[in-house]
């Protein structure tokens, strides 16, 4: 089993320890070419969601994964990723892969909140460690989608079929388990 991890911008090295402790091969995306190997789940890591749209349509990833995540691959995001996947931003009209029927408010904490810690319940894991940092939250989900974590009133991590999104940031926490239930959904 492999793991590809985008890795243009933002958190993308703490997401492949995190694998390669749970024994995981790892690989990365970094340009075109890289599509041409073979993997079986994708991470978009948090980072700067703009930033990794525009290299991902530079890049000439965009289209490709797009189709990918749409036709099944299962894929993690986290922070940025989430806006990456989301089908409706409530706040920015750039709409990226718009894969997963929800609407993301981005930076959403204000700048009171911007980033914080805290622990709360993940369904299907348990209380775990979550790191926000000016974060997006999910404001609306569409029947299918899955609420599976809620902070503050605000809905912060959902499945809907192959996707997972969360808000927060698990990669920067030891806790394995969001990474797990990915893995998980990969066997
Ligand atoms: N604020 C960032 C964005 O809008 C996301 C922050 C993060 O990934 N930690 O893309």
């Amino acid at each position: 089993m492999r793991v590809a991890v985008l890795a243009v911008q933002g958190a993308f090295l703490e997401h492949e320890n995190m694998l390669k402790k749970l024994g995981v091969s790892v690989m990365e995306l970094r340009r075109k070419q890289d599509l041409e190997q073979s993997f079986d789940g994708l991470i978009l890591p948090g980072g700067e969601s703009t930033v990794q749209g525009k290299l991902l349509r530079e890049l000439g990833m965009y289209q490709e994964l797009k189709e990918r995540i749409h036709a099944g691959l299962p894929v993690l995001a986290t922070c940025a990723g989430l806006i990456l996947l989301a089908e409706e931003l409530s706040n920015d009209e750039k709409v990226h892969f718009g894969t997963l029927p929800v609407t993301v408010r981005r930076n959403a904490y204000g700048r009171q909140l911007g980033s914080f810690y805290t622990e709360e319940e993940f369904k299907g894991i348990g209380k775990i460690p979550m790191t926000l940092i000016r974060a997006p939250y999910i404001e609306k989900v569409s029947e299918e989608t899955e609420v599976l974590a809620v902070v503050k009133e605000k809905i912060v991590g959902v499945r809907y079929c192959n996707q997972i999104g969360v808000s927060f940031h698990p990669e920067l926490n030891a806790h394995p388990g969001i990474h797990k239930m990915f893995l998980e959904m990969l066997a």
